[in-house]
């Protein structure tokens, strides 16, 4: 008779059938250049530690912004290296962040008995309210968290204001931007803080491979700071050790991989401007979006029942974030996926209102 395989059945992807919709994740990647070179690099180098590899890819992100290797810190996604700034800067004091951010990183510290993150209220717009902040910085603070386009909101800063913000606060206190989503916003070298670092400010850059290159599966991400900010924080994590072949090579295969890059932002903003048209049609309203999610105002409604009413239907989304009820997110993905998200929506409504 047959005998069992003994690898068990797994999956990668979505369940079959479910609309995810949930993770601000790119299902355009990985490009077909990635593809390959994941096999390549698996089947060549799966056995060795991926050094080599991992200086090609500081040496093309060094070259695109004038900086050297010592300025860069990889790891595994760009959550390892957030959570190591916060920790690093939890030694020097507390956090300070906007009411709504990706936290997750910054909470490391929290968890592990430091002070709670100090949040400055959003403004009425659910902006980050930069002026607030400043105000806020004081000799107990050891780091500022800005995301940059901000996320769940979508949102992003006029970049002389965050520039204007980074060098002032930078005098009094490290200050952390992250940028999981510059590439796709329009003009990403208007917008970004590098050259800040490059300055001498004292600011740290955050990025990833996890959006517009469609690689989040595959764990790249990268931080930009000063060679003293790099090495200190770098202390907390075990850098070239937790890197991957596979992620590394299709990290590389993608970086310059223009064609691409431009085909998963059209991807990404066809998707935004069904659910802005659905938004519109079902008598709501959203916040302009900057990012690859859209951050819905559901009115008087629930964003957790919303949640619930649309997961019935398999389309996965977002809850509520922390105190804002009414406000749901919703992510980019396949287009017959945000296909499925729209048709939804006047049955999910009904049921949420009903
Ligand atoms: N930064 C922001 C603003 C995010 O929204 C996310 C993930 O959603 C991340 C960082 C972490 O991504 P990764 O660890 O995959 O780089």
């Amino acid at each position: 008779g047959a005998i069992a395989s003994p690898i068990p059945a797994v999956t990668y992807g979505p369940s079959p059938g479910v609309a995810k919709l949930n993770a601000n994740e790119n299902p355009f990647g990985p490009s077909a250049k990635a593809l390959e070179a994941i096999t390549k690099a698996s089947a060549e180098g799966g056995a060795y530690y991926a050094y080599p590899a991992a200086m090609t890819l500081l040496d093309m992100i060094a070259e695109r912004h004038g900086i050297s290797r010592k300025n860069i810190s990889l790891s595994a996604g760009s959550s390892p290296i957030l959570s190591y700034t916060a920790l690093a800067a939890s030694k020097k004091g507390k956090i300070l962040g906007p009411d709504l951010f990706w936290d997750t990183t910054s909470k490391a510290p929290e968890k592990q008995g430091a002070p709670e993150i100090v949040r400055i209220p959003n403004t009425a717009e659910l902006d980050i309210d930069l002026d607030a902040m400043y105000a806020a910085i004081d000799d107990s603070t050891g780091m500022v968290h800005i995301c940059n386009p901000n996320n769940p909101t979508g949102k992003i800063l006029a970049p002389e204001k965050l520039r204007d913000f980074c060098i002032k606060a930078s005098k009094k206190t490290l200050v952390l931007v992250d940028e999981a989503y510059n590439e796709l916003i329009d003009e990403p070298p208007k917008h970004t803080m590098i050259p800040l670092v490059k300055a001498g400010h004292n600011v740290v850059v955050a990025r990833t491979f996890s959006k517009i290159y469609g690689l989040a599966g595959m764990r790249v991400g990268y931080l930009i700071a000063s060679e003293e900010n790099t090495d200190w924080i770098n202390r907390y994590g075990m850098g070239g050790y937790t890197l991957n072949q596979a992620g590394l090579a299709a990290a590389i295969a993608s970086y310059n991989d223009e064609a691409f890059l431009t085909f998963s932002k059209e991807k990404i903003y066809e998707g935004k401007a069904m659910v802005m048209d659905a938004v519109k049609a079902n008598g709501l309203t959203a916040l302009p979006s900057s990012t690859n999610f859209v951050f819905v105002n559901l009115g008087d409604g629930n964003a957790e029942y919303f949640r619930q009413v649309m997961a019935e239907e398999d389309v996965l989304i977002r809850g509520i974030y922390r105190t804002y009820t009414n406000w749901s997110r919703v992510s980019m993905g396949r287009i017959a996926d945000v296909k499925r998200y729209v048709d939804s929506m006047p049955k999910a409504l009904e049921k949420m209102y009903a």
